[in-house]
């Protein structure tokens, strides 16, 4: 009985950023709990590969290219797919930016603007156009995709526009969660630690990575699947009575 509740069978599951990296890895897990999946994200090199990889383990997922922080298009996109589908039970607000390196006094209009862009100002677009419909059926789960940067401050790279837009993220998520738990609707988030995908690869250069895992209670980095476990989680019914909550999946980072 208890393990029925972790089962998403016929239901319909949106993830942002969804072609690659934690996003894939939470199509994968949701698509293996029995979700239709349907990823969205920005390149569609990336929405393809990710539909492909699915495809590959039996998962039939829909693709579609957008932009999260085109908030006509992600509302025309979220009425698209209920249409389509009839449903959407889960949104996974993963799509986010990360551009290191600026120190606060000289960061640029563009640096700022631009990750909170995504990082936030996206996942707000998103979580209303979805959150509308959801509200409407009476039922659904987001679980928006923050990070232990919301707590803390990173080192040594500097991203004062990316910690904020995270801790945003979070708060974000606690707001929502108390304006819909009455009306069925679920609203948690995950804050991860450092992940092994493009987005570190991109960044990092060996000495940070050095200081980056020096600095973890558990001495390593964290794979893509450990965040699509607690993601599937939160957007199951075995998660039922948290709503608002921001689960840390850090190796213990933030205890520090
Ligand atoms: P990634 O770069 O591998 O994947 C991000 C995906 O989002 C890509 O497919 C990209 O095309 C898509 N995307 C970016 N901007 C978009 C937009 N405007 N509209 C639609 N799609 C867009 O990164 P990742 O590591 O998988 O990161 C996923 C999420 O996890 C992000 O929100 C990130 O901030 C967060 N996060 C990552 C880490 C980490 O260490 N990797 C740690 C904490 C939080």
């Amino acid at each position: 009985m208890f393990f029925e509740k972790f089962r998403m069978d016929g239901q319909v599951a949106v993830v942002t950023g969804g072609g690659r990296g934690i996003g894939l890895a939470c199509c994968e897990a949701l698509a293996e709990a029995g979700a239709k999946i349907v990823i969205i994200d920005r390149e569609d090199a990336i929405a393809e590969a990710g539909r492909e990889a699915l495809a590959k383990n039996g998962h039939d997922a829909d693709a579609h290219v957008l932009d999260v922080t085109d908030s006509a298009a992600v509302g025309r996109i979220a009425d698209a797919i209920v249409e389509a589908h009839g449903r959407v039970d889960t949104l996974v607000a993963n799509a986010g930016i990360a551009r290191t390196g600026f120190a606060a006094e000289d960061t640029p209009d563009e640096v700022w603007l631009s990750v909170n862009d995504v990082n936030y100002n996206g996942v707000f677009w998103c979580c209303r156009a979805f959150g509308r419909h959801m509200l409407r059926a009476g039922r659904g789960a987001i679980v928006n995709i923050g990070s232990m940067s919301g707590y803390i401050v990173n080192r040594p790279q500097m991203q004062s526009y990316y910690n904020a837009s995270k801790a945003a993220v979070h708060h974000l998520t606690a707001s929502l969660a108390a304006e819909w738990a009455d009306r069925g609707v679920r609203v948690n988030a995950v804050a991860p630690t450092y992940i092994e995908t493009e987005m570190t690869r991109t960044v990092v250069d060996k000495a940070m990575m050095d200081i980056w895992i020096r600095d973890t209670p558990m001495g390593r980095m964290g794979q893509p699947h450990e965040i699509a476990s607690v993601v599937h989680f939160l957007a199951s019914d075995a998660s039922s009575l948290i709503t608002g909550a921001t689960v840390k999946a850090d190796a213990g980072f933030t205890c520090w």
